[in-house]
């Protein structure tokens, strides 16, 4: 079932959570266990993040350097589709601009649509370790509203090669990411809504917000989405804190703010089973709110940790 329809058909605030496929080396299990912890709440569907390839330099045992390029976490697709097939829950495979041509990109919704797959998040994604700017692929997509009107068009049987007798459509629902304390590379606010519009004005179905925590941004952005024109549904995503280091680390790598309130809860604490207890509570408290004002969704950043996730949806739903 696509992820529009399940939040348009839905008669409370739908419950979804998203996984990350193992580290190379790894197998599923973790994955699993941690749907299987959640899975007694009905979440209505589960998203499948990805991971664009790294250059790394090695060492050899010659003394010699030799570049290599690695997927530390691979396996997008195949893990999605062996979630929706072992639990019957739909899943929405994460797909990026970064590290795909567009005769790749289509590649893999061709294997999504093979799978019954037919939802997406459709995601520019960041620039390397050591790269301070985003570089598209040859012939990849330079931004998400590229890649979303690529599997736009693919609805009306828009293949790559123009050549083809016939071609099937394909039909994904596509959801698309926003960012309610703004995209950090986007230089005001204004200029990040309207970039976001574009994708939406591409054929987006919905959008899925940055992790925040303070639900005022998030009201804010909605506003702010309606009065620029934007209608589609509004997703929020939120994260509980469950270590120390979150208080330094989240900020640096999403770009976001702490509140004052929380950075004080969290510097009291001396371990992190403290920062976890302090973390889930705030989250709980955003979570029912975000419910109380019947936003479509709640999409929850588990990373793994189905725990904290269980106290949330025990509490809220
Ligand atoms: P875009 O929408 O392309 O925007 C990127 C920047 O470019 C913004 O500053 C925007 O304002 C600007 N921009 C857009 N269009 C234009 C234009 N036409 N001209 C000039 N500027 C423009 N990353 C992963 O690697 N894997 C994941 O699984 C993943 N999942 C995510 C899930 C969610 C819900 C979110 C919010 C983010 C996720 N990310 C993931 C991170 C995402 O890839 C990065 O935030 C990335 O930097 C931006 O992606 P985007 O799709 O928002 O890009």
């Amino acid at each position: 079932m696509k992820v529009i329809d399940i939040i348009k058909n839905r008669k409370k605030t739908a419950f979804s959570f998203e996984v990350l496929p193992p580290l190379r080396g790894k197998n599923a299990d973790s994955v699993y266990k941690t749907i299987e912890n959640l899975v007694d709440f009905k979440p209505e569907y589960i998203n499948v993040t990805t991971h664009s390839q790294e250059v790394v330099f090695k060492e050899m045992e010659d003394g010699s350097i030799r570049k290599q390029i690695i997927r530390k976490r691979p396996g997008t697709v195949a893990l999605a589709a062996s979630i929706q097939y072992k639990y019957g829950i739909p899943v929405v495979p994460h797909i990026l601009c970064g590290g795909s041509s567009r005769e790749e990109t289509e590649q893999i919704l061709v294997d999504l649509n093979f799978l019954g797959i037919n939802n997406v998040l459709a995601l520019r994604g960041d620039g390397g370790k050591n790269e301070t700017i985003f570089k598209s692929s040859p012939n990849g997509n330079t931004h998400a509203s590229e890649l979303v009107k690529q599997i736009v068009d693919l609805r009306s049987g828009k293949y790559q090669d123009p050549s083809l007798k016939s071609p099937v459509p394909l039909d994904f629902c596509i959801g698309v990411a926003g960012y309610p304390e703004k995209h950090f590379e986007a230089p005001n606010l204004e200029e990040d809504m309207k970039n976001l519009k574009c994708k939406i004005d591409a054929g987006a179905d919905y959008i899925v917000t940055q992790m925040f925590f303070n639900n005022k941004s998030y009201f804010d952005f909605v506003d702010r989405c309606r009065a620029a024109g934007i209608t589609v549904p509004v997703i929020p995503g939120i994260k509980q804190i469950s270590t120390l280091s979150q208080l330094t680390v989240l900020p640096k790598i999403f770009r976001i703010d702490l509140p004052q309130d929380l950075v004080n809860e969290l510097e009291k604490c001396k371990s992190n089973d403290d920062a976890k207890v302090v973390g889930t509570e705030w989250a709980i408290q955003q979570a029912k709110e975000l419910v109380a004002h019947h936003v479509p969704s709640l999409h929850i950043y588990t990373k793994g940790r189905s725990d904290n996730t269980k106290k949330i949806i025990e509490a809220v739903f």
